[in-house]
């Protein structure tokens, strides 16, 4: 059992949810960025990344994948991905605070095992964790004026991971945007703009932050 009360043994078969554990076909493990790189976090596994056991590999994953290659960023290569919670909530559920807990202790392991210097947050649910509370639309306009990601408004247990990495860089990045799948982006926000719109700029931003600390 390690000290951050994960028994690492485990990883390969977590019940640490039992739902989830019951509505999984596989986990789907993150896959990691080049240290200093980028990783996009969403918030769960949808019916495709369950099925083959791989992140980001539906309709939503592979919008994402087009705009970061129109950056000249390809995955594996120059960014990871990862999840919230590792498995699928059953009817596309929103997971719990408690899953959400549980799942958090295998990503801050991951982030300190992989060392991103730029969070992509893809959606709200993964906005809301590391930046707290708060319509997203809000988090984007913040992450405008101050993409620098402070730990003390994600998560209490991701907070002493994010405290670790900022002490081994000059800050990470934390770059909320809408969620990729057709019906949300398509969606228009009171300010008559659609959510693609908005979601091609946060990653446009997202790559000035990595140029940014590739540079320094
Ligand atoms: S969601 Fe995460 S913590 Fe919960 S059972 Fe799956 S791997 Fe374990």
């Amino acid at each position: 059992m390690s000290n951050c009360g994960l028994n690492w043994n485990r990883e390969f078969d977590c019940k640490l949810c039992p739902r989830l554990a019951a509505s999984r076909t596989l986990i789907v493990f993150p896959t990691p960025c080049p240290p200093g790189g980028l990783l996009a976090i969403g918030e769960a596994p949808g019916v495709e990344e369950d099925e083959i056991g791989e992140g980001f590999v539906g309709q939503a994953g592979r919008t994402l994948d087009t705009l970061l290659v129109r950056h000249g960023l390809e995955r594996n290569r120059d960014y990871g991905v990862a999840n919230i919670v590792r498995c699928r909530p059953d009817g596309n559920r929103k997971p719990d605070k408690t899953e959400i807990a549980n799942c958090l202790l295998w990503l801050s392991a991951f982030l300190l095992r992989t060392r991103p210097r730029v969070l992509l947050l893809v959606g709200s649910t993964a906005a809301e964790v590391f930046l707290g509370p708060g319509p997203l639309h809000w988090q984007i306009e913040r992450s405008r004026n101050s993409p620098v990601l402070l730990a003390k408004d994600a998560h209490p247990i991701l907070q002493p991971a994010i405290r670790r990495l900022h002490g081994a860089v000059d800050g990470i990045f934390a770059i909320p945007m809408p969620h990729t799948s057709g019906m949300a982006w398509n969606r228009r926000v009171s300010n008559g703009k659609v959510w693609r719109e908005i979601g091609e700029e946060q990653v446009e931003l997202a790559v000035e932050c990595l140029e940014f600390s590739h540079a320094t």
